[in-house]
C-alpha cells in the first residue's frame, strides 16, 4: 500500500465508507423482520419482488443443467447466469443469494460516483454524493434487500460508463476507450433495453466533439469503438470487433485510417440492423394503435393488461421530486446544484442522458426517477463542498459538510423504515408450492393467474399458461375464463388451452422460416379452437364447452393453484374474459364484493359502503336498494384444520349469494355466476365435480387442484 498517493487512499477509504453505509441502510429491513418466520423459506428471508423468481428460474436450472424446451425459463440471461456464477462458488443458500444480490451490486453505484468526483478533484463532493444516491429513495425501493431484480445493476453500469466517459475525454488516454466500450458490452449483455441510454450518450459525444473538439482524432477513436459496441451484432462478435480496433488503435501508423474505422462502424452498424431497435421503439410511441390484426383471421378483440395498470397520468410534483431526491427541498437545491456544477465543470453536462431519463418519470411513470438519482445527487453534495469551502476552520468545514449530509440523508433513512414491502409469498403458500414440486411433472402445467407464474415455475418446477411476462389479452383470456366459469367449461379450457400452448410451441419450431421469411399469423389458442371445432364465431365455440365436445388428447396432468390472497384481485381476473371476442363490447360486470371490515348490530350486519346484510328478513341492501338473497353461505376450519360449510337456501329464485368465510374474517357478496365460478367453488367452497377434478393439497392459504379430463 506503500506506494498509493495519499489521494488513491482516501478514495479508497471514502468507497468503503459509503458501500459499508449502503450495506447498513439495507439491513434495516433484514432486522425489522428478523422474526417473522412467514415471510422465510429454507430459513432465509423469501425475495420482494415478484419478476425476481423468473431469474432465479433460469439460475436454479442453469445450476441443475436441467432445462425444457418451452419452460420459457432464463437460462441464456444475464442476470440468471450471475446468478448461477455467484451460486457456485459462493458458500452461501440459493436463497441467501438473491436476497443479498441487490444489496452488494445496487451498493457498487458508490465506486463509480466517488471516481467521476475524482476527475472533479473533490473527493469529499463523491463521498455526500454517494451517500445520498446509494440510499436515495428510489434508488433504494429498486435495490433494497430482496429486489432481486436486473435495476440492481441498471444504475450502476451507466454510472461506470459516464465515469469512463469522463475521464476518455478529459484525460484522453487509450485505455478508456477499452474501458468505455466494454462498459457499454457489459451493460447491454445484462439489460439488452440499454441501447437508449448508450445512443443518448454518443449522441452527447457526437455534438460535443462537433462544436468544440473537432480537430482531436482521439475523439473519433472514442466515437468508432463505442459504436462497435453497440452495433446489432451478438455480443461475443461485438467484443472481438471492440478488441481488434483497440489493438488497431495502439499502432500509431494506423493512425490515418481512423475516420475510415469510423465510417466502417457507422456503416456496420446500419446493415447489422442496430436502428431497428431504436426505430421499433420510435413507431411504437407514434404509430400506437397500428396493431393490426391477419386478414384471414376472426379478428377477435381481446382485453388488455395496460387496461388495468392505472394509467400513468400526472404524478405531483412531491412525489417526483422525493423519489428523486428524498425531499422537495433537496430535489431543488440538487437541480440549482447540479447547474451550477456543470458551469464550473462542463465535463459533468455528459451526465445529462440520465437526468433526462429519470425526467421521463413525468410522462413515463414513476420507474424512471432513478436513473437522476446519482447524478442529481452530485448537484446538492457540490453545494454542500462550496458552502464548506467559506468555512473559516478545519473544523468548521468538517461540521458543516457532516450536519448538511445528514439533513439530507435523513428523509431518505426514514423513507426506508418506513417502507416495510412484504415478501411475493408467504412462508404458508410456498409450502404448498414446494410440496407440489414432488406431486408435479416438469413437463405438467399449473393454471393460474399471471401473477403467480414466476413463483410457481420457481418453487414447483412445473410449465404456466401466463406469467409476469406473457400476460396478453390472448393468453390472459383462456386463464380467465378458467378460473371464473362453471367447472364443466372451465375443465374443458383448461385441458384446450394446455393443448394447445404445446402445440403451438410446436409449430412455431417447425415453421421458424416460414414465419420469419412469409410473415406467417400464429393464431392465438383460442382462435385456433374456435376454427379447430368448426366454428367461426367464438360466442358459439364458448357455449358449446357446455354440451359434450371431443377435448384433444391428453399429454400431461393440469393442476389448479387457487391461493386465498387472488380473492382480492378477482374482478380483475374476471375482466379479461368478460369481453365479447368478435366485437370488443365488455360485458356487464359481476357482482363481487369482499370485505374483511363489519360490524353486526343485532340483525344487521353493516358491510361497508353502505351494504347492509340483514340476517332476519335474509335480504341485502345494495346501492340503497333492498333485494332477497339466495343463499347464506358460512365456511370454516375447526381446531383440527377440518373444512366445513353450511349452505342455507333463503330464496331460491333471487340472484345474490353471501359467504361468511369466518376462519378468514371475510364476508363475500356475489351474483350466481361469481358464485358458480371454479374459483369460489373450488377455493372458497371445496365443492367440485370428482369426475372432473380431484384434490391434491388443501390449505387454508391455498388449494391445489388436479384436472381429471
Ligand atoms: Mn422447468
Amino acid at each position: 500500500m506503500g506506494t498509493l498517493t495519499r489521494e488513491t487512499k482516501v478514495t479508497l477509504l471514502y468507497i468503503a465508507i459509503a458501500f459499508l453505509f449502503s450495506v447498513a441502510v439495507r439491513m434495516i429491513w433484514f432486522y425489522q423482520f428478523a422474526d417473522y418466520e412467514l415471510f422465510k423459506f429454507n430459513s432465509q428471508f423469501m425475495i420482494n419482488t415478484n419478476d425476481g423468481y423468473y431469474w432465479a428460474e433460469g439460475a436454479r436450472d442453469i445450476l441443475s443443467g436441467l432445462s425444457q424446451e418451452n419452460d420459457l425459463s432464463p437460462i441464456t440471461t444475464a442476470a440468471s447466469q450471475l446468478t448461477a456464477f455467484f451460486a457456485f462458488i459462493l458458500p452461501l443458500s440459493f436463497e441467501s443469494i438473491i436476497l443479498f444480490m441487490p444489496v452488494v451490486l445496487g451498493s457498487l453505484v458508490v465506486v463509480p460516483i466517488m471516481l467521476i468526483a475524482k476527475s472533479l478533484d473533490n473527493l469529499e463532493l463523491g463521498l455526500v454524493a454517494a451517500l445520498l444516491a446509494s440510499i436515495g429513495w428510489s434508488y433504494y425501493n429498486r435495490t433494497m434487500i430482496g429486489y432481486y431484480d436486473t435495476d440492481m445493476l441498471n444504475i450502476v453500469l451507466p454510472m461506470f460508463l459516464l465515469w469512463s466517459i469522463i475521464w476518455a475525454i478529459k484525460t484522453n488516454e487509450d485505455k478508456y476507450l477499452l474501458i468505455t466500450a466494454l462498459d457499454i458490452l457489459i451493460y447491454r449483455w445484462w439489460y439488452p433495453q440499454s441501447y437508449s441510454l448508450e445512443f443518448s450518450f454518443f449522441g452527447l459525444i457526437l455534438l460535443y466533439v462537433l462544436i468544440w473538439d473537432r480537430k482531436n482524432i482521439y475523439n473519433y477513436k472514442l466515437l468508432a469503438i463505442m459504436m462497435f459496441a453497440m452495433i446489432g451484432l451478438e455480443g461475443y462478435i461485438r467484443a472481438v470487433l471492440v478488441l481488434g480496433v483497440f489493438y488497431i488503435y495502439k499502432q500509431k501508423q494506423f493512425d490515418k485510417y481512423v475516420y475510415y474505422v469510423l465510417a466502417l462502424s457507422i456503416a456496420l452498424f446500419f446493415a447489422s440492423g442496430g436502428f431497428n431497435p431504436i426505430w421499433s421503439q420510435l413507431k411504437g410511441y407514434v404509430f400506437k394503435d397500428a396493431v393490426t390484426v391477419g386478414k384471414e383471421g376472426l379478428n377477435l378483440h381481446f382485453y388488455s393488461v395496460m387496461q388495468t395498470i392505472r394509467e400513468a397520468g400526472h404524478i405531483p410534483f412531491e412525489m417526483f421530486a422525493n423519489r428523486i431526491s428524498g425531499h422537495v427541498v433537496t430535489f431543488v437545491v440538487s437541480v440549482g446544484g447540479f447547474i451550477y456544477l456543470a458551469y464550473r465543470h462542463k465535463i459533468m453536462l455528459f451526465g445529462l442522458p440520465l437526468i433526462g431519463l429519470g425526467f421521463l418519470a413525468y410522462v413515463g411513470g414513476l420507474r424512471f426517477t432513478i436513473y437522476a438519482v446519482p447524478v442529481l445527487a452530485f448537484g446538492v453534495a457540490f453545494l454542500i463542498t462550496e458552502i464548506a469551502r467559506y468555512m473559516p476552520t478545519i473544523r468548521l468545514k468538517f461540521l458543516t459538510i457532516t450536519a448538511l449530509t445528514l439533513a439530507i440523508l435523513y428523509p431518505n433513512i426514514a423513507h426506508v423504515q418506513d417502507y416495510k414491502v412484504p415478501t411475493v409469498f408467504n412462508a404458508d403458500e410456498v409450502k404448498v408450492l414446494d410440496k407440489l414440486k414432488d406431486i408435479a411433472q416438469r413437463e405438467d402445467y399449473v393454471a393460474a393467474w399471471w401473477d403467480y407464474g414466476y413463483p410457481i415455475r420457481y418453487y414447483s418446477d412445473v410449465k404456466t399458461l401466463i406469467d409476469g411476462g406473457k400476460h396478453s389479452g390472448a393468453v390472459n383470456f383462456p386463464v380467465s375464463f378458467i378460473l371464473t366459469h362453471p367447472q364443466e367449461a372451465a375443465a374443458k379450457m383448461a385441458r384446450l388451452d394446455v393443448e394447445y400452448t404445446e402445440k403451438t410451441f410446436k409449430f412455431i419450431e417447425e415453421n421458424r422460416e416460414l414465419i420469419r421469411d412469409k410473415n406467417l399469423t400464429i393464431f392465438s389458442n383460442i382462435e385456433q379452437m374456435t376454427k379447430d371445432n368448426g366454428f367461426n364465431d367464438t360466442n358459439d365455440f364458448l357455449l358449446s364447452l357446455e354440451s359434450d365436445m371431443e377435448l384433444p388428447k391428453k399429454t400431461r396432468d393440469i393442476y389448479f393453484y387457487l391461493p386465498y390472497r387472488m380473492i382480492e384481485i378477482y374482478p380483475t381476473v374476471e375482466m379479461f374474459s368478460n369481453i365479447n371476442l368478435m366485437n370488443a363490447e365488455m360485458k356487464k360486470r359481476s357482482l363481487f364484493y369482499v370485505t374483511k371490515m363489519f360490524k353486526q348490530e343485532q340483525n344487521i350486519v353493516n358491510l361497508g359502503q353502505g351494504i347492509l346484510f340483514d340476517i332476519q328478513s335474509a335480504t341485502i341492501t345494495i346501492n340503497n336498494q333492498k333485494v332477497p338473497i339466495k343463499r347464506f353461505v358460512q365456511t370454516s376450519y375447526d381446531k383440527s384444520m377440518k373444512f366445513s360449510k353450511n349452505i342455507q337456501i333463503a330464496n331460491a329464485s333471487a340472484s345474490v349469494n353471501i359467504i361468511y368465510m369466518s376462519s378468514y374474517n371475510t364476508f363475500l357478496v356475489v351474483d350466481e355466476k361469481t358464485y358458480h365460478s371454479l374459483y369460489i367453488q373450488l377455493m372458497v367452497l371445496e365443492e367440485y365435480d370428482r369426475a372432473l377434478f380431484e384434490e391434491v393439497i388443501m390449505t387454508p392459504q391455498a388449494k391445489v387442484y388436479r384436472l381429471r379430463v
